[in-house]
């Protein structure tokens, strides 16, 4: 292919690799992008399509109308990277249901090339009729799909990602001053944002007894990751979409943003908000960091928060 084309460019604007890795540890993008330039044999466990693989694709998806229009424009249609995206069921610009390809690498060989053929596709945009609550967030989730597709592949990962969600949870007040994070105010409220029976239809059941839940994992910080599909839902219940969500500052830490209030009793600025700044450090022993306010009166406070490594970064 000559000198044109770099791996990375090509898993990045022509294939769903930017349909996973905002969501992969820096580490994982980095090993990915090693089997990808080698024989490629770990990749599919690297993104844990075997292990967590839900609501799985069992064959080619296209559009109906974006199948017309790409015949109007290059003669033939050809298959859309957006539609075969595990867990999306909609074609985000034409709010269709995709169709499924009658020809597909389970009734010929693996290696054998297939290319759209018009004759053997259904053109015709008559949908089933399915609840319309449903539908609608459907729509909003390949929506959401389809711009994960144009962020940058290494611009974000679960990483920076689990900030954001902190942010966006502590503004809910469904994490505790201490930085722990409510989970069964979490989960209730994740529960009444969906209808019944969407999570189930979505393979995306949450089990409250179970320590690992995919609601737990998504939002501690563990080395397990959670499918993408299930990160657009969170990305849902927290009323974003993927532009909106990747303009959320990182959350600022433990000490949350300042300023701080000075807590000199003797001051007659006593529980004013006049310390700017917090100097954090960590416990040499637990790692716990501690924060140190100082005020311009004199007055310094130290604070530790001892839980902090059980549910944040380091
Ligand atoms: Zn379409
Ligand atoms: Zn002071």
């Amino acid at each position: 292919m000559g000198t044109h084309y770099s791996a990375e460019s090509l898993l990045a604007k022509h294939t769903i690799y930017p349909f996973y890795a905002p969501f992969l540890s820096k580490q994982r993008q980095k090993k990915l992008l090693q089997d990808v330039q080698g024989d490629g044999k770990g990749l599919y466990t690297r993104l844990g399509m075997v292990a967590g693989g839900i609501c799985k694709k069992d064959g080619l998806y296209y559009c109906p109308e974006c199948a017309a229009n790409d015949i109007g424009q290059h003669g033939e249609p050809y298959i859309h990277r957006e539609h075969q995206l595990q867990g999306i069921h909609f074609c985000a610009h034409h709010e269709l249901k995709l169709k499924k390809y009658p020809i597909d690498f389970s009734k010929q060989s693996r290696i054998e090339f297939i290319r759209f053929d018009k004759k053997l596709m259904n053109l015709s945009i008559l949908q089933e009729v399915e609840p319309k609550e449903f539908v609608t967030i459907q729509i909003a989730l390949a929506k959401m799909a389809n711009q994960l597709l144009q962020v940058p592949i290494h611009q974000f990962s679960r990483e920076t990602i689990n900030l954001k969600y902190r942010v966006l949870l502590r503004e809910r007040n469904l994490i505790t001053t201490s930085n722990r994070i409510r989970q069964n105010e979490l989960y209730k409220a994740f529960q009444s944002k969906f209808p019944k029976g969407f999570l189930v239809k979505c393979e995306s059941a949450i089990d409250v007894d179970d320590e690992y839940n995919w609601l737990k994992v998504i939002t501690r910080n563990l080395k397990r990751h959670a499918h993408p599909f299930r990160h657009l839902l969170m990305l849902y219940f927290l009323e974003q979409d993927v532009d909106s969500f990747l303009q959320v500052e990182a959350d600022t830490g433990p000490f949350g943003s300042g300023p701080w209030p000075c807590l000199n009793k003797a001051a007659n600025h006593y529980k004013e908000f006049v310390i700017p700044e917090v100097n954090v450090t960590r416990d040499f022993k637990s790692k716990a960091p501690i924060g140190t306010f100082e005020c311009s009166c004199g007055f310094t406070l130290e604070r530790v928060l001892i839980d902090y490594l059980k549910i944040n970064i380091v």
